[in-house]
This record gives structure tokens, C-alpha cells and sequence, in this order.
């Protein structure tokens, strides 16, 4: 079974002006839409190509040696936006995580201001290309960065880092330059605005 690209859960502009119209346009229906297509060309006449995009990339010691590299730059792209998109919603007056997730961010970064701190400066010095994660890490919450497509679920071997993902946030200059330009801290800003902490908080119920 091919993967697919799935639709967006909100409207091209709903997460106007924090992302521009355009941005999502063609950051997911071309995009997102090429690693989709890249992941099912290097997975054709295989049996892995059965397997759920996430847990394919947590096996990619297994895959043939010749698609090893397609598949952990397309099936992890298909994989990270897949996944951005469910993180994202319509922008809201002072939105931040409640409950039991801002009680474990707060503990773990000493409060929320140091918490987005730490995850913008990991994004901002992701050099090139890249996310920046909130991820669980043996039970504990951690901020790290990935180049290119690569996710924390790939683990320490590829990725160079490990973890289940709850938030991440796309660096490449396709997420940002139409409207931010070479301005990457300026769209990390408005990303604030956007991000859907009741989704985050599902991820980190599930994860911890
Ligand atoms: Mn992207």
C-alpha cells in the first residue's frame, strides 16, 4: 500500500499571518507531496512499504543499502510533516500549554519563557536545513534538533539524537522565505501564535 499525502486539517490560510497563505500551498501540495512520491519510488516491490511511515523510520537498518538514503530523506519527510501539520492550528491570544504538559515544561525548562528560549535557539542553529523537536527522551521532556529530514525516532545512529517528537517545527527556508525572507527568528516568533498545545499535550500523555 502507497502512502499518501494526507489533507491538511485546517485551511491554506487559517494560519494566517503567522504562515502565509502561499507557504502552506506549496509547502504541502508540492512539497510534502514529493516525499510522499520519493518514500512509495524507493519502497516499490517492497514489503516494507506495509509498514505506517513511523515505524518504517525507526527501521531503517533494515531497509536494502541502495534506498537507505531515499528513504530516510523522503519516508522522514513524509513522516515530520505528516506530523507538523496535526501541530499547528489558528492563531490564539496567548496560546500556551495548560494542565499537566505546562506543569512538565515549566519543571523541566523552569518555566514556559525559557522553554520556547531554548527550542528557538535550537531552531535558529540548526545550520541549513532542518527541525527543531520537543521531544520525550526516557521519560523526560528534551529539546533537540535534526538535519535535513531526519527525526528523533530514527534514533542516535542516524539522527544523532533520540526521542519521541510532541512538537517540531520545520527550519527549512521552504516553511518560511516567501514571507520571512532570511528572517528565520522572526517566523519562530509567529510560530507561537500557532501551535496547537492540545494536540501537544495528546503526544505527551501517549509518550510519557
Ligand atoms: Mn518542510
Amino acid at each position: 500500500m502507497a502512502y499518501t499525502l494526507p489533507p491538511l486539517p485546517y485551511a491554506y490560510d487559517a494560519l494566517e499571518p503567522s504562515i502565509d497563505t502561499r507557504t502552506m500551498e506549496i509547502h504541502h501540495d508540492k512539497h510534502h507531496q514529493a516525499y510522499v512520491d520519493n518514500a512509495n519510488k524507493a519502497l516499490e516491490g517492497s514489503d516494507m512499504a506495509n509498514m505506517p511511515v513511523d515505524e518504517l523510520i525507526t527501521k531503517l537498518d533494515q531497509v536494502p543499502a541502495d534506498k537507505k538514503n531515499a528513504l530516510r530523506n523522503n519516508a522522514g519527510g513524509h513522516a515530520n510533516h505528516g506530523l507538523f501539520w496535526t501541530l499547528m492550528r489558528a492563531g490564539q491570544d496567548n496560546n500556551q500549554p495548560s494542565g499537566e504538559l505546562a506543569t512538565a515544561i515549566s519543571d523541566s525548562f523552569g518555566s514556559f519563557d525559557a522553554f520556547k528560549d531554548k527550542f528557538e535557539d535550537a531552531a535558529k542553529t540548526r545550520f541549513g536545513s532542518g527541525w527543531a523537536w520537543l521531544v520525550m527522551q526516557g521519560g523526560k521532556l528534551a529539546v533537540v534538533s535534526t538535519a535535513n529530514q531526519d527525526s528523533p525516532l530514527m534514533g542516535e545512529a542516524i539522527a544523532g539524537v533520540s526521542g519521541t517528537p510532541i512538537l517540531g517545527v520545520d527550519v527549512w527556508e521552504h516553511a518560511y522565505y516567501l514571507n520571512y525572507q532570511n528572517k528565520r527568528p522572526d517566523y519562530l516568533k509567529a510560530f507561537w501564535n500557532v501551535v496547537n498545545w492540545d494536540e501537544v499535550a495528546k503526544l505527551y500523555a501517549a509518550a510519557k
